[in-house]
Formats: C-alpha cells, structure tokens, sequence
C-alpha cells in the first residue's frame, strides 16, 4: 500500500518542524537521534546503484530506435547547460547589487588552509583537469567498483550501452530486459516501502545536524555573523526556484507549477534534510513518474544524468561564493573575470557529485580561474552545511523541472510523427 500524497506531505512537514524543533532546543537529544536519519539515508544510498542501472535500461529499450537517443541526449544537455548558466547568471547580478561582502583586515582573516588542503588532495583542481577526470570516469575499468562507489556517470554510459544493445540481439534480448523491467519495478516497490519512514528519517537527519552546530542558539550567530551572504545565496536560489524555473515549466513544459511543485514534495523535502541529490534520487524517480505522470522512459534518462550533471543551485551558489570571497579580500573583478567565474561556475557544478558539500571542493576550479585565494572557502565554511541543503532543493528542482520540458518535447515530436519503431518494451 501506498502512502496517500496528501498524508505523506503533512508527514514530511510535521518530521521537518520536528526535528527542526527537537535539535534546536535539545542538541543533545537530536544528535542521538541521528543515527535514525542515517538509517534512513542508507536505505537511499543502497537503491541508488540498481535503480539507475535497472532504469536506465528500461528506458533505453523503451526508446524503441535507439537513434532517439542522440537528439534525446543532446537536448537534455543542451537544457542543462542553459538553465544552469541562468542560475549561475542571476546568482552574479545580485552578489554584484547587493555586494554582501565588505573588505576587512588580511590580519583579521582566517588563513587555516588545512581543510581545503585535505578536501582537494587529488581532486582536480583546474578546467581541464576537471575534464580530464569526468572523460575518463565516462568508461568504468571496473563496473563493480563503480557501483561500490556509487559513482553514477560511468553506471549510466554502460546502461545505455547495455541496453542500447539489448535491443539489437532480438528474441535473445528480450528475458534480460524482462528481468531488468522486474528489478526496477521491485526496486520502486522498496521506495515505496521507505517513504512510510521518510518523515521520521528527514526530521532525525535535520534533528541530528541542527543539534551538532549546537542548536538554535549555536546555530543563529554563525548565519547572523554571515547574514549578508546567506542572504545573497537564498534570494538568488528563491528566484531560480520560484521565480525562472516555474516559469520555465509553465511555457516550456506546459505543466500546472502548484501540481507539479506538490508531487514533487517528497523529494524536496528529502534533498533539504539528505543534502544529496544522489541519495534523493530514487524519490525523485519515483514521484515523477508515480505523482507528476512524466513518461516513464523520459525520467529514466533525464532525471540520473541531472542528478550527476544538472546542478543549478550549486553552480549559483559556487559563482555567489567566489564573488563574495572576492569582495571579502578587496580583490576587483571586472567584467572579464565576472564571465569567467560565470563559466567556470557552470562547468564546475557539472563535476561536482551529488553528496553532501560537494559543491565545496569543485569551488576550488572557479577560485583558481580567477586567481582568488582558495583560504577564502574558511570565511564561508561556517554556513555551507545549511547552503547545501538549499541548494540541493533546487538542484532536484531543476532537474525534475528539465524531465517535464524533456517529456513535452517527446511529445511534440512524436505527435509530428518522427518516432516510427514500436518499442520493445510495454512501459509507457
Ligand atoms: N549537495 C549537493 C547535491 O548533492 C552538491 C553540492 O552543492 O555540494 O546536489
């Protein structure tokens, strides 16, 4: 059985003011309920690997003519740019209008760099290394390995190899995909089985972190002390996600925005408390298709690849941070710098994976574009356990909102009768 969208939402609501309740005023307490959110974030983690791998060929032999794939795969990206540019473009007009970041005395300045050091140590650190590592990791050298490490990029290019090929062996391929189509429907069944919990699961997670930064009242100093920036980063993610992104599902999905918003809750309100769109994944799969009824074959393409590349709140919020940082230091960025963080920004956000702070490590690209000190990430550091959350909301967001645009123009182009293969397989 199935919870009802409706009780699940009020469920979810009540775990989030509740565990906001229990660690804010008890951190003690909240903190020894977090291994109850860890529980449940585990459960996440474990679908993660067979619902991409299962989905993702289900989709790919339910595309009928594998040749869809190309124009498919190149719109997606082509979405996910543009709207993550966007992100990162309204993030820089207001750092720059509300210019949060006043010059200080280097003296004064936090200089610990041991954090970073250990957070970088072997990440690339620069454009083309970034390149360089997402090209390879592309290919898996070692399929089993990948899925131990949940790395999800190369479990997606040997999807749609495997089941790109699936579809040509004829009758040979047809019980493997029965078997897969059999995984990704128990699989579902398992998230289904979790969303009973996820209320409980949310709040402990929230309980359990609130209560480490020591409740509301170790908690308000750090944001006050950085209000200004804080500030900064939630109106740009509110405008992306409430203002360009509804109305990009509006007039390019042609999808009802409150509809939609309400079936995407449950993942929502998952990625705020998990802080990953990876762990949040599974859900997002699961109320696109069960809640917001986007084709089926659409979201098992389009939602794990924006789960790894689309992230429209961490690219904003990565430009909003090395703008800051930037101010901060007295350093003046001109125009020229400005289009290169918006680049850099973008591209970046692109490597980051879909875990907790993420988006930290991969800032480290956009502050050495621009020749700002990487120390600076100290002056933020405070806070960007609670930035992530958010900007995680609105990474699921946007790439629930990218499967709607995706899904319309499916539609439109098979309405003008360009898809003539049947599928082989019976999903929708
Ligand atoms: N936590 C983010 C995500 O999982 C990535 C980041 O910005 O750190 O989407």
């Amino acid at each position: 059985m199935v919870a009802s969208p409706h009780s699940l939402l009020i469920g979810m609501l009540t775990g989030i003011v509740g565990g906001i309740m229990l660690g804010g005023f008890s951190p003690a307490m909240g903190q020894n309920c977090e291994f109850i959110g860890e529980l449940f974030l585990q459960g996440l983690f474990a679908l993660v690997v067979p619902l991409v791998v299962s989905s993702m060929i289900v989709g790919i032999t339910s595309l009928g003519d594998i040749r869809q794939l190309g124009p498919l795969g190149f719109r997606t990206v082509l979405f996910f740019l543009s709207t993550t540019g966007l992100a990162v473009l309204l993030g820089l007009i207001l750092v720059t209008v509300i210019h949060p970041g006043t010059p200080i005395a280097p003296s004064t300045m936090e200089t610990s760099t041991s954090f970073m050091v250990e957070r970088v140590h072997d990440k690339p650190s620069t454009l083309i290394d970034l390149f360089k590592t997402i090209l390879t990791s592309l290919v898996p050298k070692n399929l089993f390995a990948a899925m131990a490490e949940t790395q999800i990029l190369p479990l997606i290019v040997f999807s749609l190899v495997f089941g790109g090929v699936l579809t040509t062996i004829g009758e040979k391929g047809l019980p493997v995909i029965r078997l897969f189509e059999g995984i990704n429907e128990a699989m579902m069944a398992i998230v289904h089985l979790l969303m009973w919990v996820a209320p409980v699961g949310i709040g402990a997670l929230i309980a359990g972190r609130l209560g480490e930064a020591g409740g509301f009242s170790g908690f308000w100093p750090q944001l006050a002390s950085l209000s200004a920036y804080v500030g900064t980063v939630l109106g740009a993610l509110a405008l992306h996600g409430l203002i360009l992104l509804p109305f990009i599902l509006r007039f390019l999905g042609k999808r009802s925005v409150p509809h939609y918003a309400k079936a995407m809750s449950t993942p929502l309100m998952t990625a705020f408390s998990t802080s990953s769109s990876s762990a949040t994944l599974p859900l997002t799969l699961e109320s696109l298709i069960e809640e917001a009824h986007v084709s089926r074959r659409v979201v098992s393409f389009v939602v794990p690849l924006g789960a790894t590349i689309n992230m429209n709140g961490t690219a904003l919020y990565e430009a909003v941070a090395a703008m800051f940082i930037a101010q901060t230091y007295g350093i003046e960025m001109g125009v020229g710098e400005t289009i290169i963080v918006l680049i850099t920004a973008t591209l970046s956000a692109i490597g980051a994976a879909g875990i907790p702070e993420a988006g930290l490590v991969t800032m480290v690209i956009v502050l050495k574009a621009v020749d700002l000190p990487i120390e600076g990430i100290s002056l933020i550091l405070v806070v960007d356990w609670f930035l992530d959350r958010c900007r995680t909301m609105i990474n699921v967001w946007g790439d629930a909102v990218g499967a709607a645009v995706i899904d319309h123009w499916e539609d439109q182009q098979k309405n003008t009768g360009s898809s003539s293969t049947p599928p082989l397989t019976s999903h929708p």
